[in-house]
């Protein structure tokens, strides 16, 4: 390696692996819980009619303003509670990061948890601390407790749904955790669309609440957007980090024309959840298969031991592409996760499942 590189970027840089995104070109995409469905030709025009006229020459609106109230309506963001926007979650996570960085101050989460907590917290040079999950992947509360008392963490990211496990935690525990900790809460609600709860109706009951959600699980992953509500005390200054034109042209007349279509929305995330549903059932019959309950798009589940990779490698060849979650020892061994896709996807990776696990056991 170049001697520069090698002295001048920090070591905690250097050890990291850029997020793995594998070709998926060809193959039925199950595995990062995008929402399968297009829009329809008249949609599309639409589509076209609205951002045929956009001033590609001025920066957009630093504020978003017009988005910003598509985005409260859609998801019935409290009056009180100031919203900032993020290109995609994962920026906005970035953004808390820098603002409460420094060498000793801690990120904490549950594990297995979503990758980005601590790769952001790699980045900006904060201690990671994961705190195990109960076998059940509920929160193991005296652990968490324990590690709130020790760590003192600056902020706790839960998501609500968590992933890859699927699963929603338990309202009790997740409330307990937010008058405990000495710190922020984060609840990432990155799958609010496929869950039958949320704790944006409890912004302002905590000092320490914020909300995060994004459009990309509900069907606009291609856009980029995020949003973080809570208390304006918090939100003034994240948004004094946040790059001024974060939320570029496209995405703020797109974001907005595709809320003005809700109802599309809404109707695809009903056909998920109704697929869910299905897909479950028919994965629970296929025998040598531990199936996990999802409040989620996608499914976990575990494979007969040591077989999580035969599973993988075996849907590979019949082009169907999932998440291997199974080269990890401990809770997520020997376990895979698959997006819920149009019943025709879900009805092809359910075969190509049915006939590799069966030759298994
Ligand atoms: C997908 C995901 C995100 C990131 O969403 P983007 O808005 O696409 O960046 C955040 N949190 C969780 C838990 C996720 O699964």
């Amino acid at each position: 390696m170049n001697q520069l590189v090698k002295q001048w970027v920090r070591p905690e840089i250097q050890a990291l692996q850029a997020y793995p995104v594998p070709d998926a070109r060809g193959f039925i995409k199950l595995d990062a819980m995008e929402n399968p469905y297009g829009w329809d030709d008249a949609l599309r025009q639409q589509w076209t009619d609205c951002i045929r006229d956009v001033a590609f020459n001025r920066y957009p609106d630093p504020e978003a303003k017009a988005l910003q109230l598509a985005l409260r309506k859609a998801m019935a963001i409290p009056e009180n509670m100031p919203v900032m926007l993020g290109n995609g979650s994962d920026e906005i996570i970035q953004i808390i990061a820098m603002a409460l960085s420094g060498a000793d101050r801690v990120i904490m989460a549950p594990e297995p948890g979503f990758v980005m907590y601590k790769m952001i917290a790699d980045f900006v040079g904060m201690k990671f601390h994961g705190v195990s999950l109960s076998e059940d992947f509920s929160l193991n509360m005296p652990a968490m407790l324990a590690a709130i008392q020790s760590q003192q963490p600056a902020v706790i990211f839960l998501a609500y749904p968590n992933n890859p496990t699927g699963n929603l935690f338990a309202r009790a525990d997740v409330e307990q955790i937010i008058k405990a900790a000495p710190g922020l809460v984060v609840v990432d609600e990155a799958y609010h669309a496929f869950a039958d709860d949320s704790f944006m109706g409890d912004l302002g009951k905590y000092p320490n609440l914020v909300v995060m959600r994004t459009v990309s699980k509900m069907g606009l992953a291609g856009l980029r957007l995020g949003l973080l509500a809570g208390p304006a005390d918090w939100l003034n200054e994240f948004n004094k980090i946040r790059l001024p034109y974060n939320i570029n042209v496209l995405t703020q007349l797109s974001g907005e024309f595709a809320l003005q279509h809700q109802q599309v929305f809404d109707a695809q995330t009903a056909a998920i959840r109704t697929e869910r549903v299905r897909l479950l059932d028919a994965m629970c019959a296929v025998p040598g298969l531990q199936v996990f309950p999802s409040q989620a798009n996608f499914v976990l589940f575990r494979t007969p031991e040591g077989a999580a990779n035969t599973v993988f490698e075996s849907l590979k060849q019949d082009k169907i592409l999932i998440k291997n979650l199974g080269k990890q020892s401990g809770l997520l061994r020997d376990c895979l996760r698959v997006t819920v896709g149009t019943p025709e996807e879900n009805d092809l990776f359910l075969a190509s499942l049915t006939k590799t696990v069966s030759a298994l056991v």
